[in-house]
């Protein structure tokens, strides 16, 4: 999955709705300090579904809205949209035949949060499944920050594996497993139940 489009409405620094077009395989984004080039990254980390304020370099999710300047008023939310290029094949089927994605997540500043996938409305766990085994999303490796690389080498070899396993497109597997496992534990304790109510009339 390529990101083809960054789009951000009152995200931090980027009041007015703000374009970014990854035209190149290789883009450089120069400015002087401050001007919020690493608010570019975690518009992209935010979108695919960052949990952690602090992640996102804030003290409260509120803070990734644009809180006001001396001449504009603080927006009520803030909404980013990224487009991905779906050429590798690698999403899940009901995505299989759409030939661009767009992922969108919006936070107002009462707390209402939605993710929505090509303008449908969706889970943050349909969000994270989409990313699962693409080597994209909020905790994946698409996104290398300063000091990344000295962790992924000084890296437990257990936590090391995890980044293997996503790279390798087993991750995704993985999670399905777990899921399933979880339901054949209910339906083990539900089986149980039902024998304990059928044992009770007899
Ligand atoms: P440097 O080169 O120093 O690392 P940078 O270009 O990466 O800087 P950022 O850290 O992306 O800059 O942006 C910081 C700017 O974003 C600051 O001016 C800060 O006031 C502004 N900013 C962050 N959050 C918000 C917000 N919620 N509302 C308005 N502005 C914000």
């Amino acid at each position: 999955m390529k990101i083809k489009k960054l789009e951000m409405i009152g995200f931090k620094s980027f009041v007015d709705r703000t374009i970014v077009n990854f035209e190149h395989d290789v883009m450089g984004i120069v400015g002087p300090n401050g001007c919020g080039k690493s608010n570019i990254v975690d518009a992209i980390r935010w979108c695919m579904g960052e949990q952690s304020a602090k992640h996102l370099r804030g003290r409260a999710m509120e803070d990734v809205i644009f809180n006001g300047s001396e001449s504009r008023a603080a927006n009520e939310f803030a909404e980013v949209t990224l487009t991905f290029e779906n050429d590798a094949g690698d999403v899940p089927l009901e995505y299989k035949d759409y030939p661009e994605i767009a992922v969108t997540r919006r936070l107002n500043r009462n707390g209402d949060s939605d993710y929505l996938i090509n303008k449908t409305q969706v889970r943050l766990k349909d969000v994270t499944d989409l990313f699962l085994g693409t080597g994209v999303g909020a905790k994946a490796y698409s996104i290398i920050e300063q000091g990344k690389v000295g962790l992924i080498v000084s890296a437990k070899p257990e936590d090391r594996r995890l980044l293997i396993e996503e790279a390798a497109g087993i991750t995704k597997y993985k999670s399905k497993k777990k899921q399933a496992e979880r339901k054949m534990e209910m339906t083990q304790q539900n089986l149980l139940r039902v024998g304990d109510i059928v044992a009770e009339i007899e």
